[in-house]
């Protein structure tokens, strides 16, 4: 299905132009969104939580506390949003995640690339990229993991290999229903390091889509550290 849809798009590119993925303008080829479009997107830029890219109002961009990272530990070094996810930006994230649009992937590796340029992450050296991973049945059921397909991409353009080191053992009800306790919980167990994956003294840029609370990305780091990371920063495309 996802080989199919990939053939006809490469198919159809061949008699059409490159169009904007929101509102069909026509583009310049390498381009996936027209600069009207592109313009709404919101960027977060600081004052943000050095942590969690939580963005602070104005009014407590001297507080050293962010709300959300506060009373609990979070395992990865740094977790990087590029984007706040609202408006084109969640629209797009749900069409690739849920609509099928696979095609999407290039846009929003696009976004992570941009996020490689935070000084979080421009000032740290990768070994690996691991994917958040999926439960099986879950990946079945979407035909894909969202996550992989944009950590391919990225993985592509920075040059480091891909490697899917984690397992996703529990079928997790969706997180969306959840505050930030709860979706601690709920992952509690949720991820294990795969038998075949060994990182020992490496350092990981882990990767998802979306960054809601940083539970999912502070449990697999947390599996990954336990096995012997050296760092784990994370870069995650919008932020919730
Ligand atoms: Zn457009
Ligand atoms: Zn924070």
């Amino acid at each position: 299905m996802q080989a199919k849809a990939e053939f006809l798009r490469a198919l159809a590119s061949l008699f059409y132009p490159p169009a904007c993925a929101v509102c069909s303008a026509n583009l310049q080829a390498g381009e996936y969104l027209c600069a009207g479009c592109n313009a709404k997107l919101t960027r977060i830029i600081p004052p943000f939580c050095a942590k969690c890219s939580e963005p602070f109002t104005a009014a407590i961009s001297d507080a050293f506390t962010c709300a959300n990272c506060a009373h609990r530990r979070l395992y990865f070094n740094a977790a990087v949003a590029v984007y706040r996810s609202r408006g084109i930006v969640r629209q797009i994230l749900l069409d690739f995640k849920y609509g099928r649009q696979v095609h999407l992937r290039h846009l929003i590796a696009a976004w992570l690339v941009a996020g490689l340029n935070d000084e979080r992450l421009r000032n740290a050296t990768f070994d690996i990229v691991v994917p958040v991973p999926l439960h099986p049945a879950r990946e079945r059921e979407r035909g894909f993991n969202q996550s992989a397909l944009i950590a391919e991409l990225l993985s592509a353009h920075a040059a480091l290999p891909v490697r899917p080191v984690l397992e996703r053992t529990r079928y997790t009800m969706t997180q969306t229903a959840f505050d930030r306790a709860e979706r601690m919980q709920n992952l509690r167990g949720a991820f294990r390091l795969r038998k075949t994956g060994d990182v020992r003294g490496l350092r990981v840029l882990l990767v998802d889509d979306v960054l809601t609370t940083g539970s999912t990305l502070s449990a697999c780091a947390r599996v990954l550290k336990t096995a012997g990371a050296r760092s784990v920063h994370a870069a995650t495309a919008a932020r919730a």
